[in-house]
């Protein structure tokens, strides 16, 4: 028995708000079961018509411009952070690092012996610095939207900074769910099992030419590059639709079903559109919401794919474990953060009605334990530990 049971009538149709992996639609799961192409070889027609049909939704999805190109590989964005290290970064990089996953790509690019040291922008939790142009840097690297704080930030050029400055952007959570001109980075890269629906594996990155000249550049300089994080190897296998190891064929499946669910309902104004409705219904009620208020206060930077909530006189863990035991899962807060807070993510294949369901689960179960805890103190006794809630 459920510690809080809330009533059927209040739950959403599907209990996935994870910021990643995030909701694979069930259309989508459905799909890969009635397709011949997993358990077959990625060197045939059929999965490599899957890679280049990837591509190509992914060209219109984001409007790119004929010199851009689509590469892909195996391994996530973290292993597009040490590609990035070992074939973009030519000696110096400023990275901005508002959250877990800038900080990590930095990480990355001061361990590197055969690279200057970074600079590290820093702000506090919650907002994010801007990058500043600065002698000898030849690549900016920043996150469009950092999955763990909920903070989004703009992908623009650098005013300032050297000619062949390239910027590098970690779209993880964004890509396919914000707007954004291409044409403003070199590098755009993210792995699909966030705001793309997929499950997990790959990365993509939309490519400018100066970023491709630069992956030769550094090649050509006869920097020690492995296989596994060799952007020239990515660039040929992604132009015959290929990778250079086995990929993820569901992911890539997943990828392309939910491109095509997007291109079909109206690309990435629809999308945008849908994201940001689901989100403000969030900010909306924080905003009224006598025990909760918006992580990030400056409307400019709140993200509308993670959002992230602060509550006040009720216990986050608690309220996620009751929403967990009915079915609603994955909405604490990112630990490295160590708030008092929720974090959801409303990415385009998470339905906007749902959203405002959660929202009356949210309340339903905060009601729910406020009135336990009152109970509890009245009767002078400890509360019940809800972080191992009665079976
Ligand atoms: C999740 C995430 C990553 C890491 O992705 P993996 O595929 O797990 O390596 C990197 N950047 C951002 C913004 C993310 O949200």
């Amino acid at each position: 028995m459920a510690l809080v049971q809330i009533p059927k009538k209040l739950l959403p149709s599907d209990g996935r708000f994870g910021s990643g992996p995030s909701k694979v639609p069930h259309a989508a799961l459905e799909a890969l079961a009635g397709s011949a192409v997993i358990g077959t070889s990625h060197r045939q027609a059929p999965v490599r018509e899957l890679v280049g049909s990837v591509r190509a939704q992914m060209r219109e999805l984001f409007s790119l411009p004929d010199d851009y190109e689509v590469v892909l590989g195996v391994g996530g964005s973290t292993a597009f952070f040490d590609a990035a290290t070992f074939g973009l970064v030519r000696e110096r990089s400023q990275h901005l690092a508002f959250g877990e996953f800038g900080a990590k790509f930095a990480k990355a690019v001061a361990g590197a012996p055969f690279l200057d040291e970074p600079t590290v922008l820093r702000s506090e939790p919650g907002t994010h610095p801007d990058p500043v142009a600065e002698e000898g840097i030849d690549a900016y690297a920043w996150a469009h939207n950092e999955t763990s704080t909920g903070v989004m930030a703009p992908v623009r050029r650098v005013d300032g900074a050297a000619d062949d400055a390239l910027v590098l952007i970690d779209g993880t959570s964004a890509a396919g769910a914000t707007p954004l001109d291409v044409t403003q980075s070199d590098v755009y890269y993210f792995a699909p099992q966030k705001a793309l629906a997929s499950d997990a594996g790959l990365w993509f990155a939309l490519m400018s030419p100066a970023a491709v000249a630069r992956v030769e550049e550094i090649a050509a300089s006869g920097r020690w590059i492995p296989a596994f994080f060799d952007l020239t190897l990515a660039l040929e296998n992604s132009r015959k639709d290929q990778t250079h190891n086995t990929p993820p064929v569901a992911s890539l499946f997943w990828t392309d079903h939910q491109l095509r669910w997007l291109l079909d309902n109206g690309g990435l104004p629809w999308s945008v559109a849908r994201c940001e409705d689901s989100s403000s219904r969030l900010y909306g009620w924080a905003e009224q919401s006598d025990y909760a208020t918006p992580f990030v206060s400056d409307p400019g930077k709140q993200s509308s794919t993670v959002v992230t909530i602060d509550l006040e006189g009720v216990e986050a863990a608690a309220v996620s474990a009751a929403l967990r035991e009915n079915g609603i899962l994955d909405v604490d807060g990112y630990r490295g953060l160590g708030r008092n807070q929720l974090r959801i993510a409303t990415f385009p294949a998470i339905d906007p009605d749902d959203v405002s369901q959660l929202v009356r689960c949210i309340d339903h179960v905060v009601e729910k334990l406020s009135v336990e805890k009152l109970g509890v103190e009245k009767l002078g006794v400890e509360k019940r530990g809800v972080d191992h809630p009665a079976e």
